[in-house]
């Protein structure tokens, strides 16, 4: 299992500054997370569910699932689910199975480092938690009986990782016994919630279905561009609208998160070649006229 291409578990460093547009995203996700960490004698009894983020490509799932870890402060560990398929028989059950075992161990390792501004008045996170991110859980979890693997291969990595969902396992797992009451906070994504196995939605498992759709209206993808910018130093008469004005000549009236990113790397690109150009002309003037400087550094390298 050490194989596993899994992230190690640590805290992202992606904060809700970092993410625009998503405000009632964030509200229900942490609602969702952290009030039966935080108070957890009221959540007793009640079934622990995982929350599956769909939409399309780059509109933020993984960022969101990345947020919430960093905002609880709790070990992060994320997984693409094709990467679990194995190749030889019961492969990518075992795979399944040490994935939640290593965040059952990821949330019962102490966190070392207590967190600034975290949550919870910047505590150290939440002991016993961790979040565990399945990206392209559609691949783990096609709709069983139609897979078009005749031999019911799919079907018993189905069966896995329901029975990890629902907090048991089908047996093995030494040291499961002792990790039992880990929390493990189950984050799936999905560009394709309609080829889900409808099993992965009932209650317990993923029953909180959250959307995250492109920005259609120009203040959405405002809000995403400032956050995108927010360590910008913009020059005079340029801001994120002005960079957003000119992106909309040419992007389609619907623009993805990571759309937008790539219109802020745009703007910092062109500020940064604006800037080079500057520093090479300022270097050219010196070597023409040596002595006549005013005092920059920057062209004592330059011949
Ligand atoms: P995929 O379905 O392809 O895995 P995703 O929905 O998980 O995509 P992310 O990986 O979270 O998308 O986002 C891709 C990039 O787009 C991010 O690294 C970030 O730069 C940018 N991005 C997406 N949504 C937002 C947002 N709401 N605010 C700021 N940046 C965003």
């Amino acid at each position: 299992s050490s194989t596993l291409p899994l992230s190690t578990s640590s805290i992202p460093n992606v904060r809700w500054e970092d993410i625009g547009g998503l405000e009632s995203i964030r509200k229900e996700i942490m609602d969702a997370v952290e009030l039966p960490l935080k108070y957890p004698h009221f959540f007793e009894g009640s079934r622990r569910s995982g929350i599956l983020l769909f939409g399309p490509p780059g509109t933020g799932k993984t960022l969101v699932a990345k947020a919430v870890a960093r905002e609880c402060g709790l070990p992060f560990l994320s997984i693409k689910g094709p990467e679990l398929l194995g190749s030889y028989v019961g492969e990518s059950e075992a795979n399944i199975r040490a994935v939640f075992d290593a965040a059952r161990s990821a949330a019962m390792t102490p966190l070392s480092t207590p967190l600034k501004g975290g949550m919870s008045g910047g505590s150290a996170g939440y002991s016993g938690a961790s979040i565990l991110f399945f990206d392209e859980i559609d691949s783990l979890a096609p709709r069983r009986g139609n897979t078009g693997h005749g031999d019911g291969v799919m079907d018993r990595v189905v069966a896995t990782l329901l029975s990890e969902l629902d907090g048991g396992g089908g047996g093995g797992g030494q040291g499961k016994r002792e990790s039992r009451s880990a929390h493990v906070v189950v984050i799936g994504a999905t560009n394709r919630p309609d080829l889900l196995d409808p099993s992965l939605l009932r209650p317990g498992r993923f029953d909180r279905l959250l959307y995250l759709g492109p920005a259609k209206t120009k203040e959405h993808c405002l809000k995403i561009l400032l956050a995108q910018t927010r360590k910008f130093r913009f020059e005079e008469g340029c801001s994120a609208d002005t960079v957003l004005e000119r992106a909309m000549e040419s992007f389609p009236p619907t623009l993805s998160g990571a759309d937008l990113s790539a219109v802020a790397s745009g703007a910092l690109m062109r500020g940064l070649k604006r800037v080079c150009d500057r520093i090479e002309e300022e270097a050219r003037s010196i070597n023409l006229d040596k002595g006549v400087d005013d005092g920059s550094e920057m062209a004592v390298d330059i011949d």
